[in-house]
């Protein structure tokens, strides 16, 4: 039996200008097997050279539809999976070239809340078992040490000490979201990937959630990746916003900019289908015609053109735009911003 180790306490502060999370042209592709009456392999398009950083302390907002690669990116910064090609950093160590026990030592800085706490919960453990769990993964401190930790963050998500006692069935939607935080919470983490954290939950619920997240940041000067469809949530807790379509990042936008119009025709269609608090305003609504494409066969060119309300033509068809910063802290990638 390995000795246990002293518990954690965050890490020094990295160098300034370090992003803590630093994605660089990464592709993920996964084989999908030969179709039907084909010898060729059919390949999934996940990802298709994303690139983005994350500076400490602040929240990055990820939207777009289902399947646009959203959770899978999260997968490979918390190098669950091995990407395709490209390069992720923490703290501007290079993740991919780290052994299993460096690996295993640099998870404790990321922890991930899941979309839905009813299934992300093990029933048939107790509210202890669940939260103390990281800590006796990593081999962190002793019985009495663990308990101590176990009910200062639960009193920190807004539970009694009591609810360690009990098991997931008897809590409600938001009390097992906040069992989640403190699951992610209890190793002291760094970066938090919060995915659809709060989709699962009841309109009434999100809001709490989302200001325990905020409070938390606050207190814990925490980083966050928070995975949203829903632009109108990502927009109140972050401080910047990235669009993904398709595995490409389409628009990302930095706080300043949020009160001004989208440049990306995919983000302007789905603000214009976030709710509208005054009734008295009457938003013209742009309704994307069809469904994704399929991962499988992404569209040549931009692969928002099958879409798209403001296609130009052929160099739209055929010609895939680069992400260009086109004001500060601003980019997009069309052919439309010149
Ligand atoms: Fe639409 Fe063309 Fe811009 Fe793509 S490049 S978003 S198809 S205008």
């Amino acid at each position: 039996m390995c000795a246990a180790t002293s518990m954690p306490e965050p890490l020094a502060a990295p160098a300034p200008g370090v992003p803590l999370v630093e994605v660089r042209d990464l592709v993920k592709h996964y084989s999908a097997g030969t179709g039907f009456g084909s010898k060729s392999k059919t390949v999934v398009h996940a990802l298709d050279g994303v690139s983005l950083a994350l500076m400490p302390g602040e929240t990055l907002g990820l939207v777009g539809e289902s399947g646009c690669g959203k959770s899978t990116l999260a997968r490979q910064i918390l190098r669950l999976e091995e990407p395709t090609s490209g390069r992720v950093f923490f703290e501007g160590r290079d993740l991919l070239s780290l052994d299993k026990s460096e690996l295993k030592a640099m998870r404790r800085e990321m922890q991930v809340v899941f979309q839905d706490p009813y299934s992300s919960l093990n029933p048939r453990h107790t509210v202890g078992q669940i939260v103390a769990e990281p800590l006796i993964i990593h081999g962190l401190g002793n019985h009495r040490e663990r308990e101590e930790r176990v009910d200062e963050t639960l009193a920190e998500v807004g539970l009694r000490p009591e609810a360690k006692l009990r098991f997931p069935h008897e809590f409600s939607g938001g009390q097992r979201q906040r069992i989640g935080i403190a699951r992610a919470l209890i190793l002291r983490p760094k970066l938090i990937i919060a995915d659809e954290p709060i989709s699962a939950l009841d309109v009434s619920i999100q809001g709490q959630v989302l200001n325990l997240l905020k409070e938390l940041q606050d207190k814990r000067g925490l980083t966050y990746l928070f995975i949203a469809h829903d632009l109108s949530v990502v927009r109140y807790l972050s401080d910047r916003i990235a669009v993904m379509y398709l595995g490409r990042i389409m628009e990302s936008n930095g706080i300043k900019n949020f009160a001004r119009p989208p440049l990306h025709p995919y983000t302007e269609a789905l603000l214009s289908a976030a709710p509208v608090a005054n009734p008295e305003a009457k938003p013209q609504r742009i309704v994307l015609a069809g469904d994704v494409p399929s991962p499988l066969a992404p569209p040549p060119g931009c692969r928002f053109h099958t879409r798209c309300h403001r296609i130009m033509g052929d160099i739209c068809k055929e010609q895939e735009p680069e992400l260009r910063e086109i004001e500060p802290g601003h980019f997009a990638a069309c052919h439309l911003l010149k």
